[in-house]
Order: structure tokens, then C-alpha cells, then sequence
């Protein structure tokens, strides 16, 4: 059967804005108090509500792990167990403070962390668990949370794909020590960039709070009000990694869509699924969509031939793909000496499909006839 590849491009991920973000940011240009103000109050008040308790917004899903780990606490020399399967902003987080990223392996069905490969890399320094919720899914995330615990460790959730997914009836974020997310432009929910630390620890928030302000301590209080602070101590380093409320009017705004945008999602990951779950050499990973919500929609092919083969027939019909992700310690700064099997596996083998809620039921029909070669 010949087909006619259509000339449209088929965008692996793409930020869904509609009149209602563009009408909430003009209205803060109008206003002329682009920084860090009210919005970001409402913002964090309507976060807070979704999770059940506080967060803290700041400047990027990778500034939130930062902050996270340097107020917990964590120190230079420190060891933080981060899957190798993630993207380069878990690491970087890590050695932005000047703390050591020890790679590990994931588990070969969820992609997420390998809670048996965890308990080998715990050492004396060995200080934060860091699981990444890859693609949404939260793996063993009960397992980690014992080990920890047994261990006397931390866990700081990498959620920057799981915004909006529960796990045994309760909201990632809402539950465990911390979480981190992202609103960069391609996540579940977008600021154009952004992201939030969420805890029940207030001294802990507190100090994400001063960080993101340059130290400066108690400041948040005054930016809400629209004000800032001239007589101020500060006793600890910060960054500039507060939200603006430009991103934060967008934010409001997508939080509000979320209904929308969650079920999009999942609708549309249910579509791949029913269409590829049986077919020959070609894995999913087991989510159930009532529960997770997608960030990407990540096949595993059984050989890297045949997974290399499909991304050549996607290119020839204008379907972007991913692969998610270069695995950190195949990278020079991160380099181990041990191999990572489940990991380096996963990675010749894996692809990620088109997945936003732009997206329609017959443009995942034509992906997956692409896949499967049905032209
Ligand atoms: C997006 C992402 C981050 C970082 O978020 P940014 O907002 O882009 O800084 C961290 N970890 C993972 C797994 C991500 O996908």
C-alpha cells in the first residue's frame, strides 16, 4: 500500500497554550510587575492546594533540585544515588553543589530506580536517594522509601514527569520527603520555565525560599505583597532561581487546564497502547493511564536494528522521536567505571513517540502505522 507521507511535521512535544494564558500575561505586562510578586503567591497557594501541602516555585525544574539538596543540607564530598537514566539536569544539580552524583541502575520494566542496584552504592557519604519518575510512573517508589529510611537517608523525588500522577491513591508530592518538578515548556504543565520544591518540612522550605533569593532572608514574605526588602541579612549562599510572575500567570492558568491536559494525555497514551501492546518485538512500559500521566510515551524495541530502522521510517514522514535519555554516565563528566546493564540495555533499545495534547487520536493511528510499517 502506498501512502503519501503528509508535508506537517509531527512535533515530539510542543508547550499547549491557549487565549487564557496569552489574556493572564498580558495582564501582568499591563500591570508592569513582571518579577517575583503575587502571582507567584497564587501560583504557589493553588500548588499548594493540588498537593496538599506547601511548595515553593522557582526558576527551573533543575534549580528545585538544586535548592532541594542544599537545603536539606547535603555537602561537597556528599554522595547522592541518582539513576544513570535520567536527564542531564539530575546530575548537574548534584554537582552544582559540589555533592557527587553516584550513578545506578534502573529497573528494566519501569526505567525507573533499581532499588536492589540502590542498596550495593550506599556508602558512609551516601546522603539523598534521588528516583526519577521516568516518563510519569513512580517504579518501586515504596521500596526506595524503605531504604532510605532503614539507611537513614533522604529521598528527593526527580517528579519533573510525573506532575499529576498518583501513586496508591495519593499525588506525587503530596506524600514522602520531597519532590521536585518541572514547568519548563514541555512538561505536564508549563510556566514557559519553572519548577517547585514540595515538602511538609517548613524549615526546610524556608530555606528553598531565602535560596531562590539570593540568600536574602525573609524576602518571599515582602515579594508577595509586590514589595522587597532593603534592611535583610543573609547567613547562607542563594541564587537567583525565584519564579517571575510572568511565568507564574501562565502557570495559574495551565493549572487551572489541567483537567484538560492530564486526560489529553493519557487518552492519547492509552491510543499507543492499544495499538502497540501486541505487537511483535516492540515493549511498553505497564502504566496504568487512570493513574499516571504521561510525560513521554517511551516504546522498547527488541533489538537496536530494528529500533533504528523505525526511527529512519519516522524521519522520512516528518515524525520527530526521542530517546530519553543518553544515559549520564556515558558522559565524560559522569563517567563511571562500572557498567550500568539494565541502563546501556534500555538505551540502545528505547524511542519515544510524539506525546502532547495537541496531538489526535488519528495522528497517534498514522505514528503507529509508521512504526509498524503498515506503508
Ligand atoms: C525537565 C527535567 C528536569 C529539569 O527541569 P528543567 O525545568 O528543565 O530545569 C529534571 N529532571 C528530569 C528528568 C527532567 O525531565
Amino acid at each position: 500500500m502506498e501512502k503519501i507521507a503528509p508535508n506537517k511535521l509531527t512535533r515530539l512535544s510542543k508547550s499547549v497554550i491557549s487565549d487564557l494564558e496569552k489574556q493572564a500575561v498580558i495582564k501582568v505586562l499591563d500591570n508592569g510587575f513582571l518579577g517575583m510578586g503575587s502571582e507567584v503567591k497564587e501560583f504557589e497557594d493553588m500548588l499548594s492546594d493540588f498537593f496538599g501541602r506547601p511548595a515553593v516555585c522557582v526558576s527551573n525544574g533543575t534549580a528545585a533540585l538544586q535548592l532541594a539538596l542544599q537545603a536539606y543540607g547535603v555537602s561537597p564530598g556528599d554522595e547522592v544515588i541518582v539513576q544513570s537514566l535520567t536527564y542531564v539536569a539530575s546530575f548537574q544539580a548534584i554537582t552544582a553543589i559540589g555533592a557527587i552524583p553516584v550513578a545506578c541502575d534502573v529497573d528494566p520494566e519501569t526505567l525507573c530506580m533499581n532499588w536492589r542496584d540502590v542498596e550495593k552504592r550506599i556508602t558512609k557519604k551516601t546522603k539523598v536517594l534521588m528516583p526519577v519518575h521516568y516518563s510519569g510512573g513512580v517504579g518501586e517508589l515504596d521500596n526506595i522509601y524503605r531504604i532510605a529510611k532503614n539507611n537513614h537517608l533522604i529521598v528527593i523525588e526527580d517528579a519533573a514527569h510525573a506532575f499529576g500522577t498518583t501513586y496508591k491513591g495519593l499525588r506525587v508530592g503530596g506524600f514522602g520527603d520531597i519532590a521536585c518538578f518541572s514547568f519548563d515548556g514541555i512538561k505536564n504543565i508549563t510556566c514557559g520555565e519553572g519548577g517547585c520544591v514540595v515538602s511538609s518540612d517548613l524549615d526546610f522550605l524556608n530555606k528553598v525560599r531565602n535560596a531562590r533569593l539570593l540568600g536574602v532572608e525573609n524576602d518571599s514574605q515582602k515579594r508577595y505583597l509586590n514589595k522587597r526588602s532593603w534592611d535583610f541579612e543573609v547567613s547562607n549562599q542563594g541564587w537567583r532561581y525565584h519564579m517571575s510572575n510572568i511565568m507564574a500567570a501562565i502557570g495559574i492558568e495551565q493549572l487551572k487546564r489541567f483537567t484538560y491536559l492530564s486526560k489529553k494525555r493519557q487518552k492519547l497514551a492509552l491510543q499507543y497502547t492499544k495499538l502497540l501492546s501486541n505487537v511483535e518485538g516492540i515493549t511498553l512500559i505497564d502504566h496504568n493511564y487512570d493513574h499516571v500521566v504521561p510525560h513521554i510515551f517511551t516504546i522498547r524495541f527488541s533489538s537496536q536494528s530494528q529500533r533504528d530502522h523505525v526511527m529512519e521510517r519516522l524521519k522520512d514522514n516528518h515524525i520527530q522521536f526521542g530517546l530519553h535519555y543518553k544515559p549520564n554516565h556515558f558522559l565524560s563528566k559522569y563517567r563511571t567505571h562500572y557498567i550500568l546493564k539494565n541502563v546501556e540495555l534500555a538505551y540502545s533499545q528505547l524511542l519515544s513517540l510524539p506525546l502532547h495534547p495537541d496531538l489526535e487520536d488519528s495522528d497517534i493511528d498514522f505514528i503507529c502505522d509508521i512504526v509498524q510499517k503498515k506503508y
